[in-house]
Parts: C-alpha cells; structure tokens; sequence
C-alpha cells in the first residue's frame, strides 16, 4: 500500500478533545454549554442507534443534551409545536429531527419549520442558501461535507487550484461538497467537476482529479485506472454487500462497502480513507462542532 490512510476515527477524536476543551471554557467564562435536542419519531432500531450515538457522543463532549422520544403515532400538527417549543427554548442551540419520519408526516414542512439559526444539520432551505453564498455567510455547513472537507484539510492535501471531482449530486453529499470545495478562501478554492448517472466518459473525468470525491452509493463504481497517481481518494460509499459475526460481541454485524475499488486504489492514490472508519465517524463529530458553533453565534464569540 502507497497510499497514507486518512483515517476518520482518528480524527474524529481530536476534534472532540477540541470540543470537550472550548465547552469547558466558554462554561467557566460565560455560564452555558450547547444544548441539543434530539427528536426521535418511533422506534426504528436503526433510527434509536443513530440517536443513542449521537446522546453519547454529545455527552463525551460536555453538552446539555434532550432526547425527546414521540410515539410513531403523534400528528404532524404536534410534532410542528414540538418543535416550536424548541425553537423558542434558550437553552437548546441544535434541533435534530432524526429521519426518516412516519409517512404521514410531511418531512419537508417539519425540516423547515427548524429556526435556521438552531439547524445544525444544515439542511433548513436557508442555510443551503448560506452555504452557497459562503464566507462568512456560512452557518451550519451540512455535516458530511464537513467532515469530508476536514478531511482533506487534516490530511495536508493542497485545495487551492486542485481539480476536485465529485462523483454523485444528492442534496446532502454530493452538491454541497461541490459547492464548498469551490468557494474562495482557505480549505477551498478548488476546480470542481461534478459527475453523475447523466455524465459521459465518467472514468476521465474521474483520472484528471487531484481530489476525487465519491458519494454514489454503488460498490466499488470506482475503478483503480479511473484514479491519477498520488490523489487525494475519499470514499463516502457505504454499501451493505453481506453479512459475518462480528469477533468482539459475536453477532451478525453487516459486511461494508465503499464506492471505491479500495484494494486496487491504495496502491495508485497518495491518499485515501477506508470504508468503514473513514468518512463515516465524521458526520457526527461534525454535528457537534456544528452545535457548538451554534452557541457561538448566540454568544457573539464565533
Ligand atoms: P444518493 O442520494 O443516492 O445520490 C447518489 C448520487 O450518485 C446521485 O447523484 C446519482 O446520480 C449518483 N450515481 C449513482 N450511481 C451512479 C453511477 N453508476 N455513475 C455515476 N453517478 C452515479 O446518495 P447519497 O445520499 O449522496 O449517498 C451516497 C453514498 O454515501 C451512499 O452509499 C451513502 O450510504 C453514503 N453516505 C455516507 C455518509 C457517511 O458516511 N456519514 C453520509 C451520507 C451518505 P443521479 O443524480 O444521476 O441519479
């Protein structure tokens, strides 16, 4: 292997240490930690996971932390004051509504009834808008763009001029990912071709990038001869291709996948993240930063 792992877990845990440091120190001098609350609709196994990853981790980090449990049952009208309340509350600074929602919710119309102001994880309309504009407009940059773009930041990879191409054009990976990657200023300043199922010649799109970014969601898409020798690769796949026991608790636990031919890649890319324990422990850790960000604003000390 060529290639220098950009490993996420690690990471991941220094930017909590960071976190865990500047909460206890805007606790001493201003009184407050973030607060988070986090709406948890039914009790789907994936969904109460999800949830109980993110409590702990907000915990790990020193944050006031609700978690609010409905029954999969409460109507939309009193999810929408649900989140009216929280909205109204000073002591919460992200509202998290963990999705997917009961299909007689209106997913759309509870995600946008967020205070912009308190939606960490910078999917509220406004915030897209912010993120688009960018500078110092930007809030709450939408969480796995972030962690990805920290990434690469962390990892020492040159952004400024690098042709960045990203494969994939979802509303929560791939567009924004672009969108960041292009703006001016440090972390960014990229050339950004974005690829798609509707794009011809991908594989040569994908051989003239620096950065390639890949978020599709098909296994191992890929190719080793579509990545340029020394580039920075980072997989966002996660693809369930199996099942195996797990050698720490003995359960069936599922086998992953990125988007990348990661065995062939690594001995051809300079850099490249594994699938899992690559983008993967980000996403949260960005939503923390994010949280934290959030208490910032209202303190006037971001
Ligand atoms: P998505 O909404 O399904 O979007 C996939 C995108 O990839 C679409 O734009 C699609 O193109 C494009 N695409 C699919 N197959 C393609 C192909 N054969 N050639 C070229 N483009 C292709 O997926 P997503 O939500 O962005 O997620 C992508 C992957 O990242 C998934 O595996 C997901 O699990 C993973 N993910 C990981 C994290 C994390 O680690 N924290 C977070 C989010 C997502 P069209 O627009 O033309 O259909």
């Amino acid at each position: 292997m060529s290639a220098k792992l950009i490993k996420g877990t690690e990471i991941r845990e220094a930017i909590l240490e960071e976190i865990t440091s500047e909460v206890a120190k805007i606790k001493e001098k201003h009184g407050v930690v973030p607060g988070l609350v986090t709406i948890l609709v039914g009790e789907s196994p994936a969904s109460i996971s999800y949830v109980t990853l993110k409590i702990k981790t907000a915990h790990r980090v020193g944050f006031k932390e609700i978690q609010d449990s409905q029954p999969e049952n409460i109507s939309e009208t009193d999810l929408l004051a649900l989140i009216d309340k929280y909205n109204k509350d000073e002591s919460i600074n992200g509202i998290l509504v963990q999705l997917p929602l009961p299909k007689h919710i209106n997913e759309k119309k509870v995600l946008n009834a967020i205070d912009p102001d308190k939606d960490v994880d910078g999917f509220h309309p406004v915030n897209v808008g912010r993120l688009m504009i960018g500078g110092s407009e930007v809030k709450f940059p939408p969480c796995t763009p972030a962690g990805i773009q920290e990434m690469i930041v962390r990892a020492g990879v040159k952004t400024k001029g690098a042709e960045v191409v990203v494969v994939g054009r979802s509303n929560i990976v791939g567009k924004p990912i672009a969108n960041m990657m292009l703006q001016k200023g440090t972390s960014a300043n990229s050339t950004v071709t974005v690829v798609h199922t509707g794009t011809k010649n991908m594989d040569q799109h994908c051989k003239r990038a620096d950065i390639l970014i890949v978020a599709a969601g098909v296994p191992n898409l890929v190719k080793p001869e579509w990545i340029k020798a020394g580039a920075c690769v980072i997989d966002v796949g996660v693809n369930r291709v199996g099942e195996k026991i797990s050698e720490k608790t003995g359960k069936k636990i599922a086998i992953l996948k990125g988007d990348v031919d990661f065995e062939a890649a690594k001995d051809i890319a300079g850099y490249i993240t594994p699938v899992p324990g690559g983008v993967g422990p980000m996403t949260i850790t960005m939503l923390m930063l994010n949280t934290l960000k959030s208490l910032k604003f209202k303190l006037n000390i971001a």
